[in-house]
């Protein structure tokens, strides 16, 4: 029988710097898989991120199609699945890219030794990483806890390596009728929302798909790049790259960001000097150190990094909890921010510090509650940032933000939106305002509340806790849990 192969994709929905994808090209005819897991233990993708999946599968068809192959899709349980498409056609080279949450690396492993027994080989590849998280290590050989000092030794290793181009051809494996009954349309699995949509403000703000990511990285060298460093807690300026969810669903890898950074530098194309790119990959580099954490730390998601939080007093405030999510705190940055979260999938990091941090502290809401809502609106919600994220904000995470650093969402704001722009964008209710009182409605007088049309309480809410008393409480939260541990 002529070598065939299968290239199992997951969070890799990219051809170029694929090495899974072009070893099983290289292997012989090849079929694309992707399979929809939407039981098991592991956790299901949000809605926001399941309109991008949708999108992104919809591009690498037809980038697929475009070389001579075809993304087939299925949906169910990949144990079962995965042996049953090579019992069929009698495929001898199945690939996949890695991936680093517990559940999926005990999956993988699981259906490795099931495909093996089968005769068949199985590769696995590293395609979402500069370094694997087990490759920076401290001196002793442990786990890192600090960024500053992983990032360090990650740097140490030396330039990652160059990307790898797209195959050239793909010769598509013809489908035995029984794997061709198991495979349904991209329209049969239902990722988008249909009733309601609500999906209108993600179609505006995005175009998913690998080759959007590139473009998007290449506008972002020739433009944001330069002045990144201090242009990056701009909520009110397009400043950052917006990469995040191309980079969740593998549509670019670190390696093609990483050299592309590089190469522009070099070649005088970027106009940004070498701390904004510095900054720029050391960011990258956080998203390095997350998946670090992830993986030696299985229960990110769930479990306090640092169990003294286990005893932590949290409140529980459906009202407090729903005023958040829907933007109406009466804080116009944590407001702006949350609206542009459900809007377009997307908030800026400066803001999520803000709006995570008035969330677990101001109404010392369980960080778990905040990370959960994230998962299921951001097109970016990744399995390793958002935990590693919501844990440092709280305090209980590794090299975390100390928890008695509390965000003041007015002086936040003043700094970082000075012109209010930002509020305006996305709470227009106050767009009346003067740039004076637009992140503190509530000290402005009736004389000018009516000038700008707004009615607090009304059209726009009044404040859902006060600044101080919540940051008293916060603190004194702190201060029990602290003198429960030492009693
Ligand atoms: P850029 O500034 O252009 O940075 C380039 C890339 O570096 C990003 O795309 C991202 O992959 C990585 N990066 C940047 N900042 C961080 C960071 N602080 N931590 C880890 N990686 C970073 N990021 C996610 O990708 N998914 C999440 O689910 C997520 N949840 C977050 C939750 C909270 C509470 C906070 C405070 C941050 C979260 N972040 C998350 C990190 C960060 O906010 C986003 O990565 C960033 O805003 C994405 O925008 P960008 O692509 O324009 O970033």
């Amino acid at each position: 029988m002529a070598p065939s192969s299968l290239h199992w994709f997951r969070d890799d929905l990219r051809l170029a710097d694929n090495p899974a994808l072009t070893a099983s090209v290289a292997h012989g005819s090849t079929l694309c898989l992707y399979i929809l897991d939407e039981g098991g233990a592991r956790r299901p993708l949000g809605g926001a991120s399941r309109w991008w999946l949708s999108r992104s599968l919809e591009a690498l068809a037809a980038a697929l199609s475009a070389r001579g192959g075809e993304l087939v899709l299925m949906r169910g349980d990949p144990a079962m699945i995965l042996p049953e498409v090579v019992a069929a056609t009698g495929i001898d080279f199945v690939t996949w890219s890695r991936r680093y949450d517990a559940e999926s690396i005990e999956l993988d492993s699981r259906l490795k030794t099931i495909i093996t027994t089968t005769g068949a080989k199985v590769a696995s590849f590293n395609a979402a990483l500069l370094n694997e998280p087990w490759q920076v290590t401290t001196k002793t050989g442990d786990p890192m806890k600090v960024f500053t000092p992983y990032w360090r030794a990650a740097r140490s290793k030396g330039e990652p390596p160059a990307p790898i181009p797209a195959p050239g051809r793909i010769a598509a494996l013809a489908l035995a009728p029984a794997v061709a009954a198991m495979a349904v349309s991209l329209a049969e699995l239902a990722l988008e929302p249909s009733k309601p949509d609500w999906a209108g403000g993600l179609r505006q703000a995005w175009a998913p798909g690998e080759a959007a990511a590139a473009e998007r990285l290449g506008e972002f060298l020739s433009g944001p790049l330069d002045g990144y460093g201090e242009g990056r807690d701009r909520p009110d300026r397009a400043s950052t790259s917006r990469l995040s969810p191309h980079l969740r669903f593998g549509e670019i890898s670190p390696r093609q960001i990483w050299h592309a950074t590089r190469s522009a530098m070099e070649s005088g194309e970027a106009s940004a000097g070498s701390s904004d790119a510095e900054k720029f990959l050391s960011e990258v580099g956080w998203r390095e150190f997350s998946y670090h954490l992830l993986f030696h730390n299985p229960g990110l998601a769930t479990r306090n990094y640092n169990p003294r939080f286990d005893a932590f007093p949290w409140r529980r405030d459906e009202a407090a909890l729903k005023a958040w999510q829907r933007g109406l705190t009466g804080y116009p940055i944590v407001d702006a921010g949350m609206r542009q979260l459900w809007t377009t999938g997307w908030m800026h990091n400066r803001v999520r510090m803000i709006a995570a941090s008035f969330l677990i502290k101001h109404l010392l809401i369980d960080w778990r509650l905040g990370e959960a809502w994230f998962w299921d609106t951001l097109v970016d919600a990744d399995p390793a940032n958002n935990p590693a994220s919501w844990q440092w904000v709280a305090g209980s995470g590794a090299d975390a933000s100390p928890y008695y650093r509390i965000f003041n969402p007015v002086t936040q704001g003043l700094k970082f939106d000075p012109k209010g722009a930002y509020v305006r964008e996305w709470v227009p209710e106050l767009a009346g305002l003067d740039d004076a009182l637009i992140h503190e409605p509530w000290r402005a007088d009736s004389q000018a509340l009516a000038k700008a049309g707004i009615a607090l309480g009304e059209t726009y809410p009044n404040p859902v806790v006060e600044l101080d008393f919540g940051r008293r409480r916060a603190l004194d939260a702190l201060a029990a849990t602290r003198s429960a541990e030492t009693d």
